[in-house]
């Protein structure tokens, strides 16, 4: 089956409103009126509003890097899932590796957040991963699997709203990149344990983007693997001129 590529942007704790306003408008530039791939920038909360403004009229979804995992309530400094489809958000980032390993986040929280973000009727993009003595330990699937159990919990008729990344944590702002082939491999267990517990259509249609470290030089190698469904980028999401170089990257299907 042929998955529409996703190229996503995750802007992190970066940029001020102007400049990232002023990157939101040379993205929806940059993917046009492009129908091959699928475009999603994930700014600071703060910033959201000021995105939205600047990509209204393109084809770039507007995403957010996190969520709480209650509808509403006493949570102070937490944004509700509600919150942000208010706000115009269509998709939210779940379990990045810098919630899961620097901030604390567990599996059981992301089970609760992917259930409230998915009633909320976001698209829940989550990320996996194995940190590098996970890798050296020969636990890497092992690690995915529990991971992914949170799929569990997706109904259905939310499964077209789900997407993973599989990022593995020793890629990630660090220069080391997976090779294509490693990228390959992971992916396609990812995408056997997702069918183990989905079902093979589910599986066959869910996208599962790489992340860690993509780069202009490395993007269309990653992205020409089978099961490499599109990129999740961090550093180089942050300058067009390597985030366009990795837009054009999206392989035409
Ligand atoms: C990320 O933040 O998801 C990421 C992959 O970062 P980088 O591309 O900088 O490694």
């Amino acid at each position: 089956m042929s998955r529409t590529s996703v190229i996503a942007g995750n802007w992190k704790m970066h940029l001020t409103k102007r400049k990232a306003s002023a990157l939101a408008r040379e993205v929806a530039a940059r993917q046009g009126a492009a129908e091959h791939r699928r475009c999603i920038v994930f700014p600071a909360f703060v910033h959201l509003d000021h995105v939205r403004r600047n990509l209204k009229g393109s084809n770039v979804v507007l995403g957010a890097q996190n969520c709480w995992s209650k509808k509403e309530g006493a949570f102070t400094g937490e944004i509700s899932p509600y919150m942000l489809r208010d706000m115009g958000v269509q998709v939210v980032l779940l379990g990045h590796s810098e919630r899961r390993h620097v901030l604390g986040e567990t599996d059981s929280l992301l089970v609760d957040k992917l259930k409230v973000a998915l009633r909320a009727k976001l698209e829940v993009m989550l990320c996996v991963g194995e940190t590098l003595e996970e890798r050296e330990a020969g636990l890497t699937f092992e690690v995915l699997r529990r991971q992914l159990k949170a799929l569990k919990h997706v109904k259905d008729s939310q499964v077209p709203r789900v997407s993973v990344a599989y990022e593995p944590v020793w890629a990630i702002g660090t220069g080391l990149t997976a090779t294509p082939a490693q990228a390959q491999e992971v992916h396609a267990e990812a995408r056997s344990s997702i069918a183990g517990i989905l079902g093979d259509s589910a599986a066959a249609a869910m996208p599962v983007l790489y992340g860690g470290s993509v780069k202009p030089a490395n993007a269309s190698e990653l992205l020409s693997q089978a099961d490499v469904d599109g990129a999740l980028v961090g550093g180089a999401s942050l300058v067009i001129d390597q985030f366009g170089p990795i837009l054009d990257a999206a392989p035409v299907v």
